[in-house]
């Protein structure tokens, strides 16, 4: 039979530890708690932390009482308690004792830290949070903890890079951004870091080695000028590309914006027909013409205002509301109609894999366009130009947008899961950590080789 020690330390998962004592305790608001008495084995007691090394003790009569959390045991609170003192090692200066259980500065188990970071990978933070019995913010330190344990040289991210993606992502509403640098190779996320524009983008560049930027071929983003300059100024020879789905982008903010240009007009109109019709009660009289003119001016002012997703929308994925819809603008609108047209042509030229048709198709697109007497696409069409080459390097290069854009949307989606880390750098790690080929393990199993769904 195990004695309760044996099954102290098996419940714990630890390995060069001592069990002292063991004793159950109610807290306060009666959950029960194992309180687990462990110290290091004599071996072990006096490691350094970071290098692993066995280092003299510096003030070891000065300890220094610590409790740790562990994972639940059958929903009893599982704690172990112990003495902490300090160590000074020659690289890493005076520092608390390595307790073989935790990481450094953690109050919980390693397991503990393991299982948060797995669990904060696929269920909502919050959900993390109440399972586990620990606080938000606790959670993002859960995570920068096996990140740091499971990639000590992160740093090795940046070796072999051949195809990158370079995007800035907004949160906190759009207040803020930071920057994320992809391989587009392996889909994982090399670098990130807080803030943007140049300057951030060149704290990238400068932290490669010549031969690091030497081996880049591609860099993908969006139009940033500033993208542009950094390709230009630290790898001169590579080919820079224009994401396509970011092209998409700015043909729909640009349809959009011609769509509200025809609300507002429409609006307008409808609302000076309402002035001109005498105001009754009750329903409109069928030989009332002034007033069944401004109805059907409403009527067609909120068919515009309500056109969003059907002018967004891929002809292909229209329901069958949205086609209706989109036949009425058709029929009463020639000038939105066109621009929805114009979005749709060079959003099918951008799937384009033969490059010769793609440039044939975006010469055209681009003279439709600056014939198009819409001001929206007019601006858009100086844009396309500026980028044109780009734009082909993309097509020529055969960059899978849809894995471009789907990473992407994972990034952003972790962001918008892990914003409510007050701690940057917490957000920054669950980026890291998801978006790598780390696979988290958790006690006593063996690595998992699917990713639950
Ligand atoms: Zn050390």
């Amino acid at each position: 039979m195990a004695s309760a020690d044996t099954l102290c330390k098996k419940l714990l998962n630890v390995k060069h530890t001592v069990v002292e004592s063991h004793d159950f305790y109610t807290g306060a608001n009666g959950v029960a708690h194992l309180r687990i008495k462990a110290r290091p084995n004599a071996w072990h007691q006096d490691d350094c932390p970071f290098c692993g090394r066995r280092c003299p003790g510096y003030d070891h009569p000065a300890k220094h009482r610590k409790i740790w959390r562990g994972l639940d045991f059958g929903g009893i609170l599982v704690e172990i308690e112990g003495d902490t003192h300090r160590i000074r090692c020659p690289e890493h200066g005076v520092v608390t004792a390595a307790v073989p259980w935790a990481y450094p500065g953690s109050s919980f188990t390693k397991d503990f830290d393991l299982t948060v970071a797995w669990l904060a990978e696929y269920i909502p933070r919050s959900a993390v949070a109440s399972f586990m019995r620990i606080d938000w913010q606790t959670v993002g330190n859960c995570i920068s903890r096996s990140l740091q344990d499971l990639e000590p040289e992160r740093s090795r991210r940046l070796d072999g890079l051949v195809r990158i993606g370079i995007d800035e992502t907004s949160y906190r509403k759009g207040h803020k951004y930071i920057t994320v640098i992809v391989n587009h190779d392996t889909n994982t996320v090399v670098w990130v870091a807080d803030g943007h524009g140049k300057s951030v983008l060149e704290q990238f560049y400068r932290a490669l080695s010549d031969k690091q930027l030497a081996s880049i071929e591609v860099v993908t983003g969006d139009g940033a000028r500033w993208i542009t300059d950094c390709v230009n100024e630290f790898t001169p020879n590579c080919e820079r590309c224009v994401d396509p789905f970011h092209v998409v982008e700015w043909a729909m903010d640009a349809l959009d914006q011609v769509r509200k240009d025809r609300w507002r007009a429409a609006y307008a109109k409808a609302s000076e027909l309402a002035k001109e019709a005498p105001k009754k009660r009750g329903r409109v009289r069928s030989d009332d013409r002034a007033a069944q003119k401004a109805l059907a001016a409403r009527k067609e002012a909120s068919e515009i205002k309500k056109s969003t997703y059907a002018l967004g929308k891929a002809p292909e994925n229209l329901t069958d509301n949205q086609r209706i819809r989109l036949e009425m603008i058709q029929a009463r609108d020639p000038q939105l109609y066109r621009a929805y047209r114009l979005k749709e042509s060079l959003r099918t030229l951008l799937k384009s894999s033969d490059v010769d048709q793609a440039e044939a198709d975006l010469k055209h697109w681009l003279w439709w366009a600056s014939h198009s007497r819409i001001p929206a696409f007019h601006d858009l069409y100086e844009k396309i130009k500026r980028h044109r080459e780009h734009i082909l390097n993309t097509i020529r290069l055969g960059l899978s947008n849809a894995r471009i854009e789907a990473t992407n949307n994972k990034i952003k989606l972790i962001i918008r899961k892990a914003y409510g880390f007050r701690n940057i750098q917490n957000m920054m790690d669950m980026v890291y950590l998801v978006c790598s080929d780390i696979r988290i393990p958790l006690p006593n199993r063996k690595p998992m080789l699917e990713e639950p769904a």
